[in-house]
C-alpha cells in the first residue's frame, strides 16, 4: 500500500545542506515527491509504503546533517498522486519567500578536511574549502535571502566544476553559497611587515616557517585577524605581550588536535564535544602539569583558553612543528578585531611581522566565542562566531518588534522578532570610537538580517551612557529605559521562560541605579516589566569614580578609611598597600572633599579592595584582574567564612561590609595566609548572596531566584552559591547561553520592554 504523506519542518533547515539531505533519503527509500522551502522551515510531499515512509521520517529526526536543526511539526496523510516517478527540490521563489533564516559560520567539517589533505583532490590545500555542512555563514553575508548574490561571494564567478556541485541535490555542495575551488575562488597571500606581497609559491607554508622560528603572523580568518606567535616558547609571546601592551591577560592558544589537548588540558566528554563541535568556542579548560606551553600564555590563570582549528587555514598553520599557537583578537586594547585587509596592515602595524591575507571579505567581524564547562554543561562567558545570528526561542509578551541597544561595556544589541531574540556578536566597549562605529553598522546589518521594524527601544537607564543616547535619536520610537541590574535578571527569566515576582541577585562591577549610586550587589525583587530593590551592599565612595576600577588600591584606602576612620584608615593603608604614601594621601584627601566620589554598592569593587588589602593585586591591567587573582589564590578546601551582618532599614536589607574589613584586619595582623583570607572572603560573599536571597524569598513567598552578573563568572562563587540554595530547596537560574556578564544586558533589556509593551496594550485596552 502506498502513502502519501505531507511532513512540515521547521527549526534550522534552510542553508545547512538540508535539502540535499531529503533529496538522497528519498532516493534511499524509494520515496517520490518533493521539497520546498516556505518562510520558516520546509515542506515534504513524500510518498512511498508506509514502511519506508516511517523509516524516511524517523531518519530525518534522527540522522540528519549536523548544522541542521530540524523539527518536524506535522506529518498528514494526503492523497497518492499516481504515476509520480521522482523527487524533486522546488527552487524557492524569489520575492514569494519572506525569510531565509540565517546560520552562524561553522568549522570545517570530516569531509572538506578529507579533501583538503588528499593530493589527488581538486581543494587539495586549498585553504578556503567547504560545503553545505561546513564554512562561512554570518560573517560573509551582507542581506536575505541567503544566496551567494548577498554574500561578499558574490565578486567570484564558480566555475564549471563548481558550479555543477552547486546544481546537483545529490552533492555536498549542492546550494552551498560559499562553494569554490583554486582555479574560481578566493586566494591567499602572504605580506611583509611593511604590507609587501611576498613572492612564495605557497604562502602557507612559508607562514609555517616563519612561525617555527619565532614570527608573530596577523592571519585573516573568518570573523577577523588573529595574531598567531608559537605558544611553547616564550620569546614570541613575550614579544606579542610588550607589542601589543598586554601585560598580563590570558592569550588562548589553538591546539593541533583533541589529543593534543588532552596532554595539557584536564577536560572530559562535554568538553570534547563542545571544542569538537561546529561552534568551535574557545574553551576553558584547567591546566594540567605539563611543560608543553610556555607560561607565558596565561600567567597566574588556572585555566588555558583553548580552541581547535576551525578554518582550512588553522588546520594548515597547524600542521607545524609547534604543538600550538597563540591566537589572540589582531585589535589594538578595546578596539575591535580587525576585518579588512588595508586597516589591519595600518592598525597592526608594529605588532605583526608578517600578514596573512586574502581576498574573501569579512562583511560582519565577529570575535571568537568563549565557554566553559560549568556544572556538566556548556556555559557561554562571550557569545559571537559560532553561535551568532542563530535567535534564542523565547515566549513572548506582546507581538512587537523591538531593539534593545544594550550596556556600554561588552556590548551587544537584541532584536525582538516573532518569538526569537536575535542577540548580536559580542561588540565590546563602545567608548572606542572604531567599536562605536561597530555597534552602528551591527544594528543597521542584523535589522536587515532579521527584517524586524521595532516599534520600541530599549535602553540603559543612564542618560550619558552612549548606548542610550543613540537609543534617543529614535525620534518616532517609544523609548524604554531598562536598569542594569533588572536586565541582568530579566535576560535570565527570558532564557528559561520564568514568569511572575521573583527573587534576583544581580551582582557585579557598575550598573547605575535609580538614585543615582553607582549599584553592583543588588537584591532584587523582580518582575519582567518591573522590579523593586529590595537590599544591597551598604554604600561606599568610590574616590574618582570610573578611575577606581582601574586602579583597586583606591578602593582599598576607601574601605579602610571607611571602617577604621580617617587617621587609622589612611595610616592602615599606608602599611598594607605597596602603594606610594604621597598617592594614598591624594585618595584620601579626595575621600575627605567627596567631590567625584559616587557612592557605590558594587561587589566588584569590594572584590578589587580585599585584594589590594590583602596584596594580591594593586592595579588591573585587565578588567576583573584582582578579583580573578584573588579568587585564584584562595584555598579552596578552607571551610570558615567571615560573619555576614544585614540588617533591615526601612524595608531594605543592608550588607554590611565594615565588620568583613575589621576581620580582615586582624586576620592580616595575626599573620593569617593569604589564601585561607581569599577563601574566608568569598565563603563569605556566598553565605551573604544566600541569605539575601533567603530572607527576599520568606518575604515575597517564592523559591525561584534568578543570578546574573559579572561577579557570578567566578566559578567558585558561583558553583557554592548555586549549591547552597538547591541544597535548600530554591530553585535557581543564571544565564548559560548568553554570558552572565553585560554580554547578557541587551537581551534582558529587550525582555523588559516586551513586557512593558504588553501592559501597555492591555492598559489601553481596559481603557477604551
Ligand atoms: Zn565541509
Ligand atoms: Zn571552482
Ligand atoms: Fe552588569
Amino acid at each position: 500500500m502506498r502513502k502519501r504523506q505531507e511532513i512540515t519542518v521547521q527549526g534550522i533547515v534552510q542553508g545547512v545542506g538540508f535539502r540535499p539531505f531529503i533529496y538522497n533519503l528519498a532516493s534511499r527509500y524509494s520515496i517520490t515527491g518533493e521539497i520546498r522551502n516556505t518562510s520558516n522551515g520546509v515542506t515534504i510531499f513524500a510518498q512511498g509504503t508506509e514502511q519506508n515512509l516511517e523509516q524516511f521520517i524517523l531518519t530525518i529526526s534522527s540522522n540528519h546533517p549536523p548544522l541542521a536543526k530540524p523539527e518536524i511539526i506535522s506529518v498528514e496523510d494526503i492523497c497518492v498522486i499516481e504515476d509520480e516517478l521522482k523527487f524533486t527540490i522546488e527552487m524557492s521563489q524569489t520575492g514569494t519567500q519572506k525569510r531565509i533564516s540565517i546560520t552562524s559560520d561553522a568549522a570545517t567539517c570530516e569531509d572538506c578536511l578529507n579533501e583538503l589533505s588528499n593530493p589527488t583532490d581538486r581543494r587539495y590545500r586549498y585553504p578556503f574549502i567547504n560545503c553545505t555542512n561546513c564554512g562561512p555563514r554570518y560573517t560573509i553575508v551582507f542581506d536575505v535571502p541567503y544566496d551567494r548574490p548577498n554574500t561578499t561571494m558574490s565578486e567570484f564567478k564558480m566555475c564549471n566544476d563548481c558550479q555543477s556541485e552547486y546544481d546537483n541535490p545529490s552533492n555536498r555542495r549542492f546550494h552551498a553559497q560559499p562553494n569554490a575551488c583554486p582555479k574560481c575562488g578566493p586566494q591567499l597571500w602572504l605580506c611583509d611587515s611593511e604590507g609587501k606581497k611576498i613572492d612564495t609559491k605557497d604562502p602557507v607554508a612559508k607562514a609555517v616557517k616563519l612561525l617555527e622560528s619565532g614570527s608573530i603572523i596577523a592571519a585573516k580568518g573568518l570573523g577577523g585577524f588573529h595574531l598567531a606567535a608559537r605558544a611553547d616558547t616564550d620569546e614570541p609571546i613575550r614579544r606579542l605581550r610588550e607589542r601589543k601592551y598586554r601585560k598580563a591577560k590570558a592569550f588562548a592558544v589553538m591546539v593541533k588536535d583533541i589529543k593534543a589537548v588532552h596532554s595539557i588540558a584536564e577536560i572530559g566528554k562535554i568538553c570534547e564535544k563542545l571544542l569538537t563541535g561546529a561552534e568551535h568556542p574557545i574553551v576553558l579548560c584547567a591546566k594540567k602539569q605539563n611543560d608543553i606551553l610556555s607560561e607565558l600564555v596565561a600567567p597566574s590563570s588556572r585555566f588555558w583558553g583553548i580552541m581547535l582549528p576551525y578554518t582550512p587555514l588553522h588546520k594548515m598553520l597547524m600542521d607545524a612543528d609547534y604543538p600550538a599557537l597563540v591566537m589572540t583578537s589582531g585589535n589594538n586594547t578595546d578596539e575591535p578585531i580587525e576585518s579588512m585587509n588595508n586597516s589591519a596592515t595600518n592598525k597592526l602595524a608594529g605588532i605583526a611581522d608578517y600578514y596573512l591575507m586574502h581576498n574573501r571579505a569579512i562583511y560582519t567581524r565577529c570575535d571568537d566565542s568563549v565557554a566553559k564547562i560549568f556544572r556538566g554543561e556548556p556555559l557561554l562567558l562571550r557569545r559571537a562566531r559560532g553561535y551568532v545570528p542563530v535567535p534564542i526561542k523565547i515566549t513572548r509578551k506582546s507581538n512587537l518588534d523591538i531593539l534593545a541597544v544594550g550596556a556600554e561595556l561588552k556590548n551587544t544589541i537584541t532584536y525582538l522578532k516573532n518569538n526569537e531574540a536575535f542577540v548580536s556578536q559580542h561588540i565590546g566597549d563602545l567608548k572606542t570610537n572604531a567599536t562605536y562605529d561597530t555597534f552602528l553598522r551591527t544594528i543597521e546589518k542584523l535589522g536587515a538580517l532579521t527584517e524586524a521594524r521595532p516599534v520600541a527601544v530599549a535602553c540603559d537607564l543612564h542618560p550619558a551612557m552612549l548606548s542610550t543616547k543613540f537609543a534617543k535619536t529614535y525620534k518616532d520610537l517609544s523609548i524604554i529605559p531598562v536598569q542594569h541590574h533588572h536586565a541582568h535578571i530579566a535576560a535570565v527569566m527570558g532564557e528559561y521562560d520564568i514568569n511572575g515576582t521573583i527573587v534576583g541577585l544581580s551582582v557585579d562591577g557598575v550598573g547605575y541605579g535609580t538614585d543615582g549610586a553607582v549599584w553592583g550587589c543588588e537584591l532584587l525583587t523582580a518582575r519582567r516589566d518591573s522590579f523593586e530593590r529590595s537590599g544591597h551592599l551598604d554604600y561606599i565612595p568610590m574616590p574618582g569614580a570610573d578611575a577606581a576600577s582601574k586602579e583597586p588600591w583606591r578602593m582599598a584606602v576607601s574601605y579602610l578609611i571607611s571602617t577604621l576612620g580617617f587617621e587609622k584608615g589612611t595610616k592602615t593603608a599606608k602599611e598594607l598597600l605597596e602603594i606610594e604614601p604621597a598617592k594614598i594621601n591624594a585618595i584620601a584627601e579626595i575621600l575627605k572633599s567627596k567631590i567625584n566620589c559616587p557612592s557605590s554598592s558594587s561587589m566588584g569593587r569590594f572584590f578589587d579592595a580585599v585584594s589590594a588589602i590583602s596584596g594580591v593585586c594593586f592595579d588591573n591591567s585587565y578588567e576583573a584582574q584582582a578579583a580573578i587573582e584573588l579568587e585564584n589564590i584562595a584555598d579552596k578546601e578552607h571551610p570558615d567564612a567571615y560573619i555576614v551582618n544585614i540588617t533591615e532599614k526601612d524595608g531594605m536589607l543592608i550588607l554590611a561590609y565594615k565588620p568583613v574589613v575589621e576581620q580582615i584586619i586582624a586576620d592580616i595582623q595575626n599573620n593569617v595566609s593569604v589564601p585561607v583570607i581569599s577563601a574566608r572572603f568569598h565563603n563569605f560573599v556566598v553565605e551573604a548572596l544566600a541569605m539575601l536571597a533567603k530572607k527576599l524569598a520568606e518575604k515575597i513567598g517564592t523559591n525561584i531566584v534568578a543570578i546574573s552578573g559579572g561577579v557570578f563568572q567566578s566559578d567558585l562563587i558561583l558553583d557554592r552559591l548555586v549549591t547552597k540554595l538547591e541544597s535548600e530547596n530554591y530553585r535557581v537560574f543564571f544565564n548559560r547561553r548568553l554570558p552572565v556578564n553585560d554580554g547578557t544586558i541587551s537581551f534582558g533589556q529587550a525582555i523588559v520592554a516586551d513586557a512593558v509593551l504588553a501592559k501597555r496594550e492591555k492598559n489601553k485596552k481596559i481603557h477604551t
